[in-house]
Formats: C-alpha cells, structure tokens, sequence
C-alpha cells in the first residue's frame, strides 16, 4: 500500500468508528505532545482527560520524566537538518512560525508575559583547528538541502559583534539567523498551570496502558471515543520498536556572561551546544549515546561537557553547576516521527532529538485527523507504519 493511500484508509478507519468528531479524548501522557494536545483539544471544546505516570508538580522529581523538561528547548531546523533529513526540516520551519503563535496563546491565556519563544538564531563556531568541522558541516546542510541559503559564513569580528562574551579565538562560524529556542520548561510550566486550571480532568501518578477506545487503569478498563497514545518512552512494552537515547546535560549559572542565542561547538569528537536560560542559566548538551540508562551523568561526560564550555569562554569558570540530568529520547529504528492513525486510537511518538522541532507538525496531523480536514498537513512525513 502506498503512503497516501494508506493514509486514507487510517483516516477512513477514524471516521468509521465515530462519524462525528469524537466527544470523549483520553490522552496517555503529558509531557511535550500530551500537554500540548490537550490544550488544543480543550480550546475546542471538548471532554478530555489526561494521564500522567509521574506528577504535574514541579517540585516532585517525577515531573521530570518526560524528555521534554531535559530537552535543550533549541528549535533548530538547519542544525537538525544535517543529521536527519529533508523532511525534518520541512516540519522544522513550520515550527518556527507556529512557535511563537502558540507562545503568545499561552501568554494570553496566562498571566505571565514572559517572552518564551526567541527568533535570535544560532551560531555554530570551532576552534581554528578545527575548522574542517565546520566546513563538513555546511557541506552536510547542503548535501541534504541542496537549495540552502538561510546561513552565513562569519568572520572573528561579526561573531562578536553578534556575541561579544564568546572568546574571541572563533575565527569563523555560521549564523543561521532562521533558528529559534524556547524556555521549554517555563513553557511546561505554564502550559501545566492552564491544564490544571481548565475543564480537562487531570489523573496525576496514573500510568496506563491503551486500547482502541479504552485506557487501562491499574487493570480497569475506561471507555472514550478516541484514545491518543502520547507516552513518549512509555510507550515501549506496547510499542517494542522504540528506543531510548540517552541525553545528558549540565545546568550553569553565571551572571558573567550573557548569550542572545544557542551556541554550538564543532569538535572532531562531539558536538557541544550551549542555550541560554531565564536567570542567567545555561543549558549545555552534546551526548547522544546509545543506551537506555537512566543513571546520572558520567564523570567523563561532565568533564568534556564543562571543559568544551569554558573554552568557549574562560568567563564560564566561575559559573556556578546548579544541575545535572539525564535522559532518554524515544526514538524508531530511522530516527523519524510517526504519527499512526486507527479505529479509536492515534498514537504520536518517535520526536527523537527533534521533539520541540516537530511538535507543531506532530500536534496539528493529529488535530487535523480528528477534526477531519481533507488533507491532514504533513501526512505523506508523518502517518505511514
Ligand atoms: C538531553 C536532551 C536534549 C533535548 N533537546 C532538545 C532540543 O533542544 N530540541 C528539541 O526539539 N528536542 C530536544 N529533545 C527531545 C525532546 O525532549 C523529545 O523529543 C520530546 O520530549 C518527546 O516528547 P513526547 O511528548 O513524545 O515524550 P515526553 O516528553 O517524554 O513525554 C512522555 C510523557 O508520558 C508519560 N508516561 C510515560 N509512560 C506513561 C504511562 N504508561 N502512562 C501515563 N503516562 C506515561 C511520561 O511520564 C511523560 O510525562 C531533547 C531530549 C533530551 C533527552
């Protein structure tokens, strides 16, 4: 069957369960897409619930064991282009116009104006000796989007211009000036706080199992006309094609530098970024291992972290680490999202490294599909098994 057609028989199936929009939603999960989901479906009125294994407080550890509050918040279509492909990109740039949308509805509905989506792009720089790093780099971006010209090549004095705390040994680098970032979590937060505040029925420390039409609760069975699967990782004893992809981060504090936007380090080895947070705070990343261990970080990878960070500026010696974390990116065997459509029941999983990247083509699929548009947005990328 081919992708198309085997998208219209999913969305056949949909409306042969329930000829109407469903009335009654359960969602599994409320991490990145959970959350956002039942935000958006609520907004429209209808009856929902949401199930979450861990807590909605964000002083209880457990609200932590969605990957999306250890994730970096970068919205990075390029950078992320080179090491998937053209249709992670795609989705990608439709992020960075939905983003602040989505942003500025949250602000709204809440009663902080906090900016949380930035449109500053990002920087990527290398040593001098490691220029070839670079040079790779735009060669990838190319070789996967041959038509590329939203970057450019920058000399030492338009990298301080755009940075002045960086070191000034970078010598060249590349702006993509079209890149974005969030403050995820305080976008969790909020998003949290408005879901607890609405009409959707919140079941905290509830992990479940899914059905066509039916969540199983501590093995009791409840009944809803459509059922979406958001459990990232947890999804895996239903899903056995998932993976896990261990991520870890240190968290800085310093008020001795200021960054406007995410800072990535070529090095032969890894690749270091470095995103700045409210509260003169930095997120830096770079591990991307293969491994479904939840331990803490490593002592080799806090050392090649923090030294890679303070050669980007010798300022960050006197940061602070006020956190250490890990986590695991729910990941199929491509590294693509997948977003599979059947007869009461849609499951959205796979975001991988990319999932603040494509949540919003994740998220409007699925609203498409339940609201029955006729040509669901980005199904030919998202809705094939
Ligand atoms: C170190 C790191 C850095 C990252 N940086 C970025 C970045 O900069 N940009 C980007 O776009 N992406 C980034 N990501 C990726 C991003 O975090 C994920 O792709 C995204 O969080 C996936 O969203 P999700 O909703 O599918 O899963 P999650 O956010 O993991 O949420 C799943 C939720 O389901 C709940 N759950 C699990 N099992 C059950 C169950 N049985 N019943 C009920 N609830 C359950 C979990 O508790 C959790 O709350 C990063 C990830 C990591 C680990």
């Amino acid at each position: 069957m081919t992708t198309q057609s085997s998208t219209k028989q999913s969305a056949a199936n949909l409306s042969a369960h329930h000829s109407s929009t469903p009335q009654t939603i359960a969602i599994a999960g409320a991490g990145l897409l959970g959350r956002l989901l039942a935000w958006q479906l609520n907004k429209a009125r209808l009856d929902v619930t949401l199930f979450e294994a861990g807590s909605f407080t964000p002083s209880e550890p457990q609200s932590k064991r969605a990957a999306a509050f250890t994730a970096a918040g970068m919205v990075a279509p390029l950078s992320e282009a080179v090491v998937s492909d053209e249709g992670v990109y795609r989705m990608g740039q439709f992020a960075l116009t939905h983003w602040p949308r989505w942003t500025n509805q949250l602000n709204t509905d809440s009663t902080t104006t906090d900016p949380l989506f930035f449109s500053n792009g990002s920087l990527v720089v290398a040593h001098p000796q490691d220029a070839s790093e670079l040079e790779q780099f735009a060669r990838e971006l190319h070789f996967v989007i041959p038509a590329c010209n939203s970057y450019q090549q920058i000399t030492q004095t338009q990298i301080q211009a755009l940075e002045p705390d960086l070191s000034p040994n970078f010598q060249q680098g590349l702006f993509l000036q079209e890149e974005g970032h969030l403050h995820n979590r305080e976008f969790l937060r909020l998003l949290g706080d408005n879901i607890i505040n609405s009409a959707i029925k919140v079941r905290e420390h509830t992990a479940v199992d899914v059905a066509a039409g039916k969540v199983i609760a501590n093995g009791t069975a409840e009944e809803f006309d459509l059922v979406i699967d958001c459990r990232g990782l947890g999804a895996k004893p239903q899903m056995r094609q998932l993976r896990g992809v261990r991520g870890e981060t240190l968290h800085v504090e310093t008020s001795e530098i200021r960054l406007q936007r995410p800072v990535r380090l070529m090095h032969p080895r890894y690749q270091l970024y470095v995103v700045p947070k409210p509260g003169n705070r930095f997120i830096i990343g770079a591990t991307q291992i293969e491994s479904e261990d939840r331990s803490p970080v490593t002592l080799q990878s806090s050392l090649e972290l923090s030294s890679a960070l303070y050669t980007l500026s010798p300022a960050f010696a006197e940061a602070r680490i006020i956190e250490m974390d890990t986590n695991l990116r729910p990941a199929f065997m491509d590294n693509l999202p997948k977003v599979n459509i059947q007869d009461g029941l849609i499951s959205a999983n796979g975001l991988f490294r990319h999932g603040y990247l494509l949540a919003p083509a994740v998220v409007e699929n699925v609203l498409a599909h339940i609201f029955k548009k006729p040509e669901p947005i980005f199904s030919a990328l998202l809705n094939h098994h």
